[in-house]
């Protein structure tokens, strides 16, 4: 775990969260701020600080965080009705939380 990061406390179950899905790879969590309906984190248990950060052997997490999305989305019933997956990459990308992680956001009225 590496100190003072807000989700490796959660990860470590030191701080608390809203959780929909963990196993040993990644969890998922409601955000604390939702900006709406339905937004909940992807987060890999290991601590990656951004997508530049990334290296060759991150691939097989990140490719199941991306495949468990629609598993997710299911079960917050949006997946047919749609949702964005959202990356932020460093301050001026709008990352607030170095610990890489995917928006999951959703659950706007259908137009
Ligand atoms: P980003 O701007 O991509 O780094 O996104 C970080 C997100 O983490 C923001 O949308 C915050 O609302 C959310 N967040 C910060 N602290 C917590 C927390 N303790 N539990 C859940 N979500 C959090
Ligand atoms: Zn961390």
């Amino acid at each position: 775990m590496t100190k003072d990061c807000i989700f490796c406390k959660i990860i470590a179950g030191e701080a608390p969260a809203n959780f929909v899905y963990k196993d040993g790879d990644m969890v998922v969590f409601h955000n604390i701020n939702p900006s709406a309906p339905i937004h909940v984190l992807m987060v890999p248990v290991e601590h990656i600080e951004s997508v530049n950060s990334l290296e060759e052997k991150h691939g097989a997490v990140l490719s199941k965080i991306i495949i468990k999305a629609k598993e997710v989305a299911q079960s917050l019933g949006i997946r047919d009705s749609g949702y964005k997956l959202v990356v932020n990459v460093g301050t001026g990308g709008g990352q607030v939380i170095f610990h890489l992680h995917i928006h999951l956001i959703g659950g706007w009225e259908k137009a």
